[in-house]
């Protein structure tokens, strides 16, 4: 099979073997053989942010990551309390936005794309407004690639008695997470990110014991409430609605994979992938939007060269016509381009994507090393 290095946010690249695991005869879902595969998956998926499985729970959902987002913000909200986000990127504005469409009330600490929230100033929100039941933060702010400091937002949000859900999306198995360490009560992912699997499973993974104090909470959502899914799964062993069969499978050959590798070898991969950019952005002179020591290590956010030759697209199309996925970023008021480490590729296909992205420059006729007028950062 052909192998695309998918440098964009997700969906990544995957290896043939978890390919090829989707191929498996017709079968119904319904059946134990496959609720079997279920409670493994439910499991392993745990057993990667926690040690103590008997604390925590994972929910699967049929949906790309956003749908756990969703549930966690439109069901774990009691009556009469409030969702404080702390919003520094387009993922945490995406979870405001969320909010918004259920009527949730809502307090939002927004922070440029470039910096970390101030804890004082977290802290002053959390005092003033005893109200506040629900905090969230995003882990990796996708769009940049910024690091949230989320075990120093959860000890505040339980220092004032709240819960605290982070959108792990984009550093679940790719960073290591500790629940209790980290001070999270919820986290989520999906099977396309960190994973290394296909798009179409999700799962939300949390404290057992707030899944079933939100059963009493008001239901929002009828299809995306995690109290209902949580509580058919416990009772029937399977998912309330039809699962991504094929995707499960695949899903399951993922995780296996991962357990086979190591999964600190794999942390440690991500992270060489992440430098070998870097440096190979460095080296044609590319500027970062994100300063290093705030980043998590997973994404590079290049600004766009002040060059009249520069276009993204046409650099685009030239490293997508020989297998390598380039992606644009998620910042408003600045372009730039991002190569993420997400799958299942090493520092050799890094050193392969930058030759062909060398010459698609020389394509283009964009000086080497790139420009930037004084004034760009
Ligand atoms: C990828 C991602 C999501 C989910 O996006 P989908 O397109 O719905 O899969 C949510 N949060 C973060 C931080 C992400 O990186």
């Amino acid at each position: 099979m052909k192998r695309n290095v998918l440098l964009n946010p997700g969906p990544a690249t995957t290896s043939d073997t978890v390919k090829t695991a989707q191929v498996v005869p017709d079968i119904c879902p319904r059946e134990s053989e496959f609720g079997n595969i279920l409670k493994q998956i439910q499991k392993d998926l745990a057993r990667i942010v926690c040690g103590n499985a008997e604390e925590y729970t994972s929910v699967l959902f049929c949906g790309s990551g956003t749908i756990c987002m969703d549930v966690c913000l439109n069901s774990l909200l009691p009556e009469n309390k409030k969702i404080f986000i702390i919003n520094n990127g387009a993922y945490s504005e995406r979870a405001a936005e969320i909010c918004k469409y259920y009527n949730l009330p809502l307090i939002e600490m927004k922070v440029p794309l470039d910096e970390r929230p101030k804890l004082a100033g977290i802290e002053e929100i959390l005092q003033k407004n005893p109200d506040v039941y629900l905090v969230y933060a995003t882990h990796n702010e996708t769009g940049t690639g910024l690091l949230n400091p989320i075990r120093e937002i959860g000890a505040l949000a339980h220092k004032y008695n709240c819960v605290f859900a982070v959108d792990t999306t984009s550093t679940y198995a790719m960073l290591p997470i500790d629940l209790e360490k980290d001070n999270i009560d919820f986290c989520m992912s999906s099977a396309q990110k960190g994973l290394m699997a296909m798009t179409g499973l999700s799962f939300v993974i949390g404290k057992t014991k707030l899944i079933e104090e939100s059963k009493s909470y008001p239901k929002r959502s009828y299809y995306c409430n995690l109290y209902l899914q949580y509580e058919y799964f416990l009772k029937t062993g399977q998912m309330h609605f039809t699962p991504p069969v094929q995707t499960i499978y695949a899903a399951k050959q993922a995780i296996e994979e991962i357990f086979r590798d190591g999964i600190e070898q794999k942390y440690a991969r991500h992270r060489k992938v992440h430098e070998a950019i870097q440096n190979g952005l460095k080296e044609l002179g590319f500027k970062e939007f994100v300063k290093k020591e705030l980043q998590a290590g997973l994404i590079a956010s290049a600004i766009y060269p002040d060059d009249k030759n520069w276009d993204f697209e046409k650099v685009h199309d030239y490293c997508y016509e020989r297998g390598f996925t380039i992606y644009p970023g998620k910042v408003s008021n600045i372009n730039t381009f991002r190569l993420c480490s997400f799958g299942a590729i090493d520092v050799y296909d890094i050193k392969d994507f930058f030759a062909v992205f060398k010459d698609a420059l020389k394509h283009c006729n964009v000086s080497i090393p790139v420009k930037y007028n004084e004034e760009a950062k």
